[in-house]
């Protein structure tokens, strides 16, 4: 049976499997998805192993997405403007492609939403990998311009500099943000941590969308701070990790998997 699997460390948590035998079973494919822990030195040949043995593809998480960049053999042209790589697929030529979906599974999320981005001003809030991932996306959106904000202004000023070509993006610092934002995604990991970040409540306008990447089984700090100053709507990253996965997914099998139902029973397990 083909074999596909998510590869991190930690991996434990990984909702991936969980998501992927449910989209098997959705479209019928013959297919089999486990999460597979990699100590952190040993990600290239564990890696080699699996495409030699029945593996056909598979998701890459923290802290190998840049790995996997490396491992590939082909890359996409959003994988590569992202520098990271977080799905590879071995073509029926043997070749392994290195693909980023995270950027799909936020707009198609974001649309599920019914958040239309085109001719709007937008912020993301962070510089890491999960930004980097979804600027090329957003901007494929044709929004009216793309801020940028991070706490390490120079990777802010580095991502508008990437991705000036192919849109209106420009970099900004915390405490310099303002004018009005459609939409507002934090791409930071200061959720996790319950830290708030440090921009003006004022940002927050009466037709204002909050997206924060970060999920939980309550509303993450940041999504929490946005309701309380008056944001129209407060979204979680549960889709886009649907998201991101059907993306995979139909990059594999060539088949697109539905997301509403699968999304619809993480949030209950995550509720339980
Ligand atoms: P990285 O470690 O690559 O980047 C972390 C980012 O958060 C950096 O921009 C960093 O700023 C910023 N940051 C961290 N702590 C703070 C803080 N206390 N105050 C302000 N800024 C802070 O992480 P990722 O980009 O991979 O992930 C970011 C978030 O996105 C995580 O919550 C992750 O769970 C989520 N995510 C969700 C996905 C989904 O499918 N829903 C997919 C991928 C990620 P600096 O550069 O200054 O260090």
């Amino acid at each position: 049976m083909d074999q596909y699997a998510i590869f991190g460390h930690p991996i434990k948590h990984s909702k991936s499997p969980f998501i992927h035998t449910l989209f098997a079973k959705q479209t019928m494919q013959q297919m089999h998805y486990q999460a597979i822990k990699v100590p952190i030195n040993d990600f290239k040949e564990r890696l080699q192993l699996f495409f030699s043995e029945d593996g056909k593809g598979c998701n890459v998480t923290v802290p190998f997405k840049e790995e996997a960049f490396k491992f590939a053999q082909q890359l996409t042209e959003r994988a590569q403007l992202a520098g990271a790589v977080n799905t590879l697929k071995l073509t029926d030529d043997g070749v392994i492609i290195g693909d980023n979906t995270d950027g799909a599974g936020l707009v198609l999320d974001l649309k599920n939403n019914h958040i239309d981005i085109s001719n709007h001003r937008i912020l993301l809030l962070g510089s890491g990998g999960a930004a980097r991932g979804v600027c090329g996306s957003i901007l494929d959106e044709k929004p009216a311009q793309l801020v940028i904000a991070n706490r390490t202004y120079s990777k802010a000023q580095a991502l508008a500099t990437n991705f000036s070509k192919i849109g209106n993006i420009k970099a900004c610092e915390f405490q310099y943000l303002s004018g009005e934002f459609y939409l507002i995604i934090n791409a930071t990991s200061a959720s996790l941590s319950g830290e708030l970040l440090p921009i003006n409540k004022q940002l927050i306008r009466p037709e204002t969308a909050i997206y924060d990447m970060m999920y939980s089984q309550e509303p993450t700090v940041f999504n929490n701070w946005a309701k309380e100053h008056g944001a129209r709507l407060i979204i979680d990253g549960l889709g886009m990790l649907v998201g991101q996965a059907a993306e995979s997914f139909s990059i594999w099998r060539g088949i697109k998997p539905g997301t509403k139902q699968v999304l619809t029973e993480l949030r209950y397990n995550l509720s339980t």
